[in-house]
């Protein structure tokens, strides 16, 4: 699998034989692809959510939009991910934001992320497009008692915010959810959403396409210069000259053209597992609903919910390096933890495995920003970027026609670089066997 932290560049159809559950199930709108044209005021590099709501929100202000990917629309995490849209992103709790930055801004980000799931709900009600949307709570579930007090005492933060919490015991959690076998109880957090990730790049695409946007696939851009006031950005096939820059490459950022934008974030993998339908008595004995979206609290979690056709999709952490992505191993440690999770679940044969590269920020929290004149990006979610993805490339695009932003602290200052850039994939492998993961 492409590696961006040992590629210089991104190949073209890097995801080209990575077969998901999603993409076998979800077919895309049809795009008349566009010639790459030689000048555009905006470019848009990337054409997942960040890069699709990006390019939406300019050409809904009138501006002249290309859209290019390396690979097809929606090539990386967009049509790879859970599809858990969550009102949150990167890592850090209520109670992290709360001490940092007072209850007041926390609070702000709190509305943030759930005007994330409102930006969504707003776009998918003017699509035709269908996209498996349906109303979810997400339930942290504590992996120890240590946390279940942790999970408990956030309850009461969340009061007088725009989104809602709920701890249950538990003795709660084994009534709802019978079948986990480590239980000390979780907290509730609502809104939220569960969806079919691919097909709400397709909700996206959609509304790309009829705005006007000049969608190119199949470009990679290799490089980048500066070329007068503005800059050219090169593909295999020719080069664009643009006035603005948007950067929506996420974990994909190849260690070029960006050098000093992939210093500043680390992509890691993580996996997905999907395993043929349960029957309704085996859906039942454990407790699984198609709208719980279940995650644990360990420091490398695993997430799962119980898809509309019955299957359980599982997720963790996946491989160190793209080479090892599809290696057995990985496969088979998501399928013993499921096993662990789940003891009444030992015979559920996997069905799909794959994995996809999320960008983690050296503080845990997503930004959008400008690292230098004309060049904006928006990354660092972290794993965590259905919703605020969305949100994020339309704030992006606020910035790039010169619009303030909401003094969130994601909007107010650059991803922190890595100290060490060389050695980041050094300090994972070690991470990870600390964690014993
Ligand atoms: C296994 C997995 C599970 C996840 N589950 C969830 C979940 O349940 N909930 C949640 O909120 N988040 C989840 N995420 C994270 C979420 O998918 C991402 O945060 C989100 O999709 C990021 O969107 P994006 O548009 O910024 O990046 P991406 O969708 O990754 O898109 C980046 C695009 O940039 C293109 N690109 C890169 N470099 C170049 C270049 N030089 N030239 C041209 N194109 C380029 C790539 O081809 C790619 O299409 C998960 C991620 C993974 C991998």
């Amino acid at each position: 699998m492409y590696d961006p932290l040992i590629a210089n560049t991104i190949p073209r159809d890097h995801e080209q034989g990575i077969d998901t559950y999603w993409t076998s199930h979800t077919q895309l709108p049809e795009c008349r692809v566009s010639k790459l044209p030689e000048h555009a005021e905006f470019v848009v590099i990337g054409a997942g959510y960040t890069g699709l709501n990006a390019a939406l929100a300019l050409a809904q202000q009138g501006r002249e939009v290309v859209l290019l990917d390396a690979g097809g629309i929606g090539a990386g995490c967009s049509s790879r991910n859970a599809g858990f849209m969550l009102p949150g992103s990167g890592r850090l709790s209520f109670s992290d934001y709360h001490k940092a930055f007072g209850f007041e801004t926390a609070a702000g980000v709190q509305q943030e992320f759930a005007s994330s799931i409102a930006h969504v709900e707003e776009l998918v009600q003017s699509s035709q497009f269908p996209c498996d949307l349906i109303s979810s709570r997400y339930l942290r579930l504590a992996h120890n008692q240590k946390m279940a007090k942790q999970l408990e005492n956030q309850q009461a933060l969340y009061e007088h915010t725009a989104l809602d919490a709920e701890w249950f015991s538990n003795a709660e959690i084994a009534r709802q959810i019978p079948g986990i076998s480590w239980n000390y109880g979780g907290l509730q957090v609502t809104p939220a959403r569960a969806v079919n990730p691919r097909a709400l790049v397709g909700v996206y695409l959609d509304q790309v396409i009829r705005a006007g946007v000049r969608c190119i696939p199949h470009h990679p851009v290799i490089d980048w210069q500066r070329c007068g006031d503005g800059h050219r950005l090169a593909t295999p096939a020719a080069s664009i000259k643009a006035q603005h820059v948007l950067v929506c490459t996420n974990g994909y950022l190849a260690k070029a053209p960006f050098p000093d934008i992939s210093a500043r974030h680390m992509p890691v993998l993580s996996s997905i597992l999907v395993t043929r339908p349960l029957t309704q008595h085996e859906q039942a004995a454990q407790g699984l609903r198609v709208n719980d979206m279940m995650m644990d609290t360990r420091t490398l979690k695993y997430y799962y919910r119980l898809l509309p056709d019955g299957r359980l999709l599982f997720g963790g952490r996946g491989a160190v390096t793209g080479a090892n992505a599809a290696d057995q191993r990985h496969q088979q440690r998501l399928e013993a933890a499921l096993k662990a999770t789940f003891p009444g679940l030992q015979n559920l044969a996997t069905d799909y495995y794959w994995s996809g590269w999320i960008s983690v920020a050296l503080d845990a929290m997503p930004r959008v920003f400008s690292p230098t004149p004309g060049v904006y990006t928006s990354m660092g979610y972290c794993g965590a970027g259905v919703a605020f993805a969305s949100l994020a490339g339309k704030r992006l695009a606020q910035l790039a026609m010169g619009e303030t932003l909401p003094p969130l602290p994601f909007y107010q200052s650059p991803l922190p670089r890595f100290p060490l850039p060389r050695l980041r994939r050094m300090a994972l492998r070690a991470f990870y066997a600390l964690q014993r993961g």
